[in-house]
């Protein structure tokens, strides 16, 4: 094995197939650019390395959801455009205007604190008036759009404000032919058509999240922003599986084997004692439990893949450690446990821990905790350019400019 084996957890990342994704993706979509998606560390994946791999695979936006992230991208020097759209009083405006990150404004309280920061830091902010078309949730009611627009427009005239883009967010994009998708469309159409007559001339209208992207082409516009699929997480089982989308599944979490031992039958497993062996059998602990992000909801029912076998979760998921049921098999202690990954060697998968534990593969993998490293693979990329290159191992795109857009 190699030299991480030895870790007591990992989540291996593995970056060709979030550049791979990215290129699906944006194969996809073709004429819209891609905005990558990466807060939360990037779905629990690592908010630096996967912003860096997805641009280098053509995204052109960077995107989060508060500020510090956003920040956090600008501090380890990644360029491109970078936006967040999560805002609460107080900022901070002025630190997003002067390390040219696009803002979003929903509503009239964050122009006030936008405009107010331009004029203290004296550079323009670029801002992207967020509609709220049907989500509802974060976004300009249609009703309070006008106002929003009117006073955006002056403070554009004023020098204070580019207004750079006008968008919204589906609620129902992952149910195919919801009839809310083609309403929000509707909607958004409208007040993009007021903006527009105000004078707003955005460089990106956009609303496509990665389960539009997968299904609903009439809503790319400028821009398409993905988060789950370039991860390689289909966003619901019934849109389809990822290889469906031709996407692989970026993150590969394992564990080593920390004890393996013989019980009799009628032994209790874990707190509470919700197992018990109906037989003599094996037991093995598996050093990962709910502080590093592995549901409780998930007891009884997670599957993992121990010695060439899927065993479920014995019991109960602990703080730090769960037990499965080896059913007799001698697994060797050290030996590697994989909770999910790509499939490759029959493991599970994200979507499987999130049907045991009745939630989204969105949670799984970003509640996966700081307490587990994250070990990156195939960071340079060299590998899928070889796919590409001539017989002197130069890659056509190396000879060429400007570099393909698509
Ligand atoms: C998280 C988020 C996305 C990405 O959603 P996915 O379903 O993961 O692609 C896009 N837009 C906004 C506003 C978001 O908050």
């Amino acid at each position: 094995m190699n030299e991480t084996a030895s870790l007591r957890a990992r989540a291996e990342i593995d970056l060709a197939a979030l550049r791979a994704n990215v290129r699906a993706l944006r194969a996809r979509a073709a004429g819209a650019q891609l905005m990558a998606v990466v807060k939360s560390d990037a779905y629990g994946h690592g908010a630096i390395p996967c912003a860096r791999a997805a641009l280098e695979a053509g995204a052109t936006w960077l995107g989060t959801a508060t500020p510090h992230e956003a920040l956090a991208l600008r501090a380890a020097g990644l360029g491109g455009r970078v936006m967040c759209w999560l805002w609460t009083p107080g900022g901070p405006w002025r630190e997003a205007i002067e390390a040219d990150i696009d803002v979003s404004v929903s509503g009239m309280w964050a122009l006030r604190e936008v405009v107010a920061a331009a004029e203290a830091a004296g550079r323009p902010a670029r801002i992207q008036l967020k509609a709220d078309t049907g989500l509802g949730r974060n976004g300009c009611q249609p009703s309070d759009w006008p106002e929003l627009v009117a006073a955006a427009r002056t403070a554009e005239q004023a020098g204070t404000v580019r207004i750079t883009g006008l968008w919204s967010h589906f609620a129902c994009a992952d149910e195919p032919g919801h009839p809310s998708i083609a309403a929000q469309l509707g909607v958004y159409r409208d007040m993009v058509a007021y903006a527009e007559k105000a004078g707003v001339e955005p460089e990106v209208r956009h609303m496509a999240n990665s389960p539009a992207t997968l299904t609903v082409p009439e809503s790319y516009f400028d821009l398409v922003r993905t988060g789950i699929a370039m991860y390689g997480i289909s966003p619901s089982p019934e849109l389809g599986t990822p290889a469906d989308f031709g996407l692989r599944p970026v993150m590969t979490l394992a564990a080593s084997v920390a004890l393996v031992k013989q019980v009799p039958a009628g032994h209790g497993v874990s707190y509470g004692h919700h197992y018990t062996t109906s037989a003599e059998t094996t037991l093995g602990l598996i050093p990962l439990g709910y502080a590093d992000g592995i549901p409780r909801h998930a007891s009884g029912r997670g599957p993992v893949l121990v010695g060439g076998a899927l065993r479920r979760v014995a019991g109960r998921v602990a703080m730090d450690q769960f037990v499965v049921d080896l059913g007799g098999d001698v697994v060797e202690v050290g030996s590697e446990a994989v909770l999910f990954g790509p499939g490759d060697r029959g493991e599970p998968s994200a979507e499987d821990w999130a049907e045991a534990a009745g939630t989204i593969a969105y949670e799984i993998v970003t509640r996966i905790g700081g307490r587990v490293p994250r070990v990156y693979v195939n960071e340079t990329p060299a590998d899928e350019n070889d796919a590409q290159a001539g017989p002197d191992g130069i890659r056509a795109d190396e000879n060429e400019s400007p570099p393909d857009p698509t």
